[in-house]
């Protein structure tokens, strides 16, 4: 404080000073055009919940990013000046989560259905320098942490971030300009702090204050960077130099962030629609490795058809707004590896134990914390242990083979290997048939089975007997709809 006080009476600039926080404009609907069919009810709803009780309340963050540029959101976040508890409150399926960055999830209908909106309480700005210095850090300073509302550990980067305060702190903490406006679906007014709107119309993603402080604040904004550079890749977006020039200096940063926080953010990077374009962002950007172990191998393999047909695959899925598993593309990206491991135990070892062992050996040398996500880990195991049971196609083995709950999955994971050229075609198409027969089909398919040459019943995995295509465009690349939904490893 005194430093602070002696810096001003000489008249110096601080550079822990607060960040400029920019000045508010407020544009009108005729001027930005958002088109309100794009806005889901439900978050209109929560909005004028709050404020019909005399909270301010708005859309906020990537939903006016992606609606200013005539997009669907995936997602709807509202800011408000409410506090956890008071949005808790006022509605009655709400459950406030999160402990470094408290918010409410206000869930509307059920299963399948169901939609969150993830209410989040205007944040403070807050120096660095004033916030509970903390050794250590997110993993090593649990208990030290509890209680705390705002914390950095010793780098600067932030660690509990709960104190509320004004809008327009809290856009200033926000990670991009154009991340960073506040549409009021009642007015139809956007409010813009920091340029969004006009960086929108540059077609650039800026990040708000110093781009090297943002990442060591909190390191997953790099890794954000990437993302957004390659979703908007195809709208003409460039990440602005000043952005740009410390992302790669800075991913040393991200060795200190929980692992479970880098798993998210890399299944964000490959699991919503932008898959290839942000592998490429991240070769062009020169941080193909360093940011997260599974993410390098992904990058490594991008070339190999396999990979790029599954990643593809992805990509195509979720444009068409059909659900993707972690599990199935985690299953793609690691089958060289068990199949590798497989063959070699099989010269000495009997089939089924040695694909096991393989596949515990993936996961110990690959996965690491990630294979305590009881339902991916087991999920990837199922797919990779029904692929031989594909090449038995006599007695109840297909019976019991298409009853099995990750049937979906294993078929689509198979189709890919078809595809290929690492399986035959012709049984990938046969399985498609006996899926999707009645009893009566299903017998006569298992007597042709029979009735052609022995080695038709049980061909030899891994050989394949036509040449592998190069690849296709992704629509027909698995020709299958069926890679299964449901395990979002959010667990
Ligand atoms: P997406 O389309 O992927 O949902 P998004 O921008 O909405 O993109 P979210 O993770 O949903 O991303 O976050 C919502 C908003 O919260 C962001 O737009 C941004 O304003 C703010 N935000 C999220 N993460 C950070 C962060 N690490 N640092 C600063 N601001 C963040
Ligand atoms: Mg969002």
């Amino acid at each position: 404080m005194i430093k602070k006080f002696i810096d001003k009476l000489l008249g110096r600039s601080d550079a822990t000073d607060k960040p400029t926080l920019g000045k508010r404009h407020v544009i009108a609907a005729s001027v930005h055009g958002i088109d309100p069919q794009l806005v889901d009810e439900r978050a209109v709803q929560v909005v004028k919940t709050l404020q019909e009780r005399g909270y301010a309340a708005y859309i906020v963050g990537g939903a006016v990013r992606d609606l200013l540029m005539g997009l669907s959101p995936k997602d709807f976040d509202v800011a408000t000046d409410a506090t956890p508890e008071e949005v808790k409150s006022l509605f009655r399926r709400a459950f406030i989560i999160g402990r470094r960055f408290r918010i409410v999830h206000v869930v509307f209908g059920r299963g399948r259905e169901h939609e969150v909106i993830e209410v989040s309480t205007f944040r403070a700005y807050l120096d660095s320098a004033d916030a509970q210095q903390v050794k250590g850090n997110e993993r090593s300073s649990k208990s030290e942490l509890a209680g705390m509302k705002h914390a950095v550990d010793a780098s600067g980067r932030v660690l509990r971030d709960n104190v509320w305060g004004p809008q327009d702190e809290d856009a200033a903490r926000r990670d991009f300009t154009i991340n960073a406006m506040y549409y009021d679906p009642l007015t139809g007014d956007v409010i813009d702090y920091h340029g969004g709107m006009k960086d929108a119309q540059k077609k650039l993603l800026r990040m708000i204050g110093d781009p090297a402080v943002r990442y060591r604040e909190d390191p997953v904004r790099i890794i954000r960077a990437v993302r957004f550079a390659a979703k908007l890749n195809n709208l003409g977006f460039k990440i602005e130099p000043r952005t740009a020039k410390p992302l790669k200096a800075s991913v040393g940063l991200l060795a200190d962030v929980p692992q479970s926080r880098l798993f998210d953010e890399m299944l964000k990077l490959l699991q919503t629609g932008h898959a290839l374009a942000s592998i490429e962002q991240l070769k062009t950007l020169g941080m193909a490795s360093g940011i997260y172990p599974l993410l390098d191998v992904v990058v490594e393999r991008v070339e190999s058809d396999f990979v790029h047909a599954a990643l593809q695959d992805t990509d195509r899925r979720v444009g068409e707004g059909k659900p993707v598993a972690p599990s199935f593309l985690l299953a793609c990206v690691l089958w060289s590896d068990v199949r590798e491991g497989w063959n070699e135990r099989r010269i000495k070892q009997p089939p089924f134990p040695a694909l096991q062992d393989a596949i515990d050996e993936v996961f110990d040398s690959r996965i690491g914390d990630v294979s305590g996500r009881g339902k991916l880990g087991a999920d990837m195991r199922d797919i990779w242990l029904m692929q031989p049971r594909f090449e038995k196609r006599v007695g109840s083995g297909p019976w019991t083979l298409v009853d099995h709950v990750r049937f979906r999955a294993a078929f689509d994971f198979m189709r890919l290997r078809a595809d290929v050229g690492e399986v035959d075609e012709l049984l990938a198409d046969w399985w498609q048939e006996f899926s999707l027969a009645n009893d009566a089909a299903r017998e006569d398919l298992i007597q042709q089975v029979k009735s052609e040459k022995p080695n038709n019943a049980q061909s030899v995995p891994g050989k394949a007997r036509r040449a592998p295509r190069r690849r296709k465009p992704a629509s027909k690349a698995s020709g299958s709809e069926m890679q299964t939904p449901g395990d979002k490893t959010q667990e």
